[in-house]
């Protein structure tokens, strides 16, 4: 299918004066296909949601190339500006402190159609939001009623319904359901799921720990500290994760399946996450990776595929690197 967004080496670094740099996004490519799911799974603080607001256009890039449609989101005029505003829209993690507590439902829905001049007849207008209120599982009643009369999961709804009202083919899920209570989370995915299907959506879904995300994705994307580690369809990803970070991840969700549990690796993360602003040398994730070796202090790892679709970045899989010794395991 056809590649609706590239993002393409991108870099998004902060300056935070004194020569400091906060190397938030490094280096990152990845294609998202036209009505896919892609997953963006890291820790707080990886770069997932840098990545998300720069592909918007929120922040400008440092460098490298977003590009939807074709288009480099960096370089777009005025109008072209606008009409990709109409079709990317973000969803957020908090949607309580994303709708104006003032606002009614009704209001806060309509406000992107006022922006965009859709619907300028207020009667046609409201019909809209009783739509969308429908579409997203509320009714029209809620119309005149304040976001904090609603539980999470509705006013995540509400959210849904906002950045549906300008009819958009992209939206950004920055982790749109981690502040839900475990119950209305596969509710809240569900809707994106039906949302997604009957309008042909395709989502960037953020998520900080992998066990939502498979059910959601086709593809995954796998951060670490500002870089991409390992790219594939999710069920590779479950099944079968290359990186150790990635293993690291998957090995802390708790498995139903006693027999599984027994027989899988538990691959336990050492320290701390490293600072953004001065992160390590070769492999940033060296300083707590298990199999860390020699090479991996001086040497960062080049992007390669280990599979079919299936990509990593990590010196156990290149084969020019000879000495593969974890360090721990060295005679002193
Ligand atoms: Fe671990 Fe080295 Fe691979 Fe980085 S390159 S993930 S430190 S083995
Ligand atoms: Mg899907």
């Amino acid at each position: 299918s056809k590649v609706i967004l590239q993002v393409n080496e991108l870099k998004k670094h902060f300056n935070l004066g004194k020569g400091r740099n906060l190397k938030a996004v490094d280096d990152v490519s990845f294609d998202v296909y036209q009505g896919e799911t892609f997953g963006l799974v890291g820790e707080s603080g990886c770069g997932k949601s840098t990545i998300g607001r720069t592909i918007m256009g929120l922040y400008n890039r440092t460098d490298g190339q977003v590009s939807y449609g074709g288009k480099d989101v960096h370089e777009l005029d005025e109008q072209e500006k606008f009409k990709f505003y109409r079709n990317m829209q973000m969803i957020f993690q908090d949607p309580y402190a994303s709708l104006n507590p003032r606002s009614t439902v009704g209001e806060i829905i309509s406000e992107p159609m006022i922006v965009h001049d859709l619907y300028p007849d207020k009667k046609k207008r409201m019909e809209r939001v009783y739509q969308l209120l429908e579409e997203v599982g509320l009714n029209r009643d809620h119309a005149t009623r304040y976001p904090h009369e609603f539980s999470g999961g509705q006013r995540q709804r509400i959210g849904v319904a906002r950045a549906l009202a300008l009819d958009p083919d992209f939206i950004i899920a920055d982790e749109p359901i981690s502040a839900l209570d475990v119950s209305v989370q596969a509710q809240v995915v569900n809707l994106l799921e039906r949302l997604q299907e009957e309008k042909g959506l395709t989502y960037l879904f953020i998520a900080h720990d992998l066990s939502m995300v498979r059910h959601i994705s086709d593809r995954i994307g796998v951060m670490y500290l500002g870089h991409l580690v390992e790219l594939t369809d999710s069920d590779s990803l479950y099944e079968n994760p290359k990186h150790p970070y990635t293993q690291a991840l998957l090995s802390a969700i708790p498995i139903p399946d006693p027999d599984v549990e027994e027989s899988r690796e538990r691959v336990i993360l050492e320290g701390e996450l490293p600072s953004p602003i001065d992160p390590p040398s070769g492999c940033v994730f060296r300083t707590r990776c298990p199999m860390a070796m020699e090479a991996c202090a001086t040497t960062k790892p080049v992007w390669q595929a280990v599979d079919d679709n299936h990509f990593v970045a990590c010196h156990l899989y290149n084969d020019d690197i000879k000495d593969k010794t974890p360090i721990k395991h060295k005679p002193k």
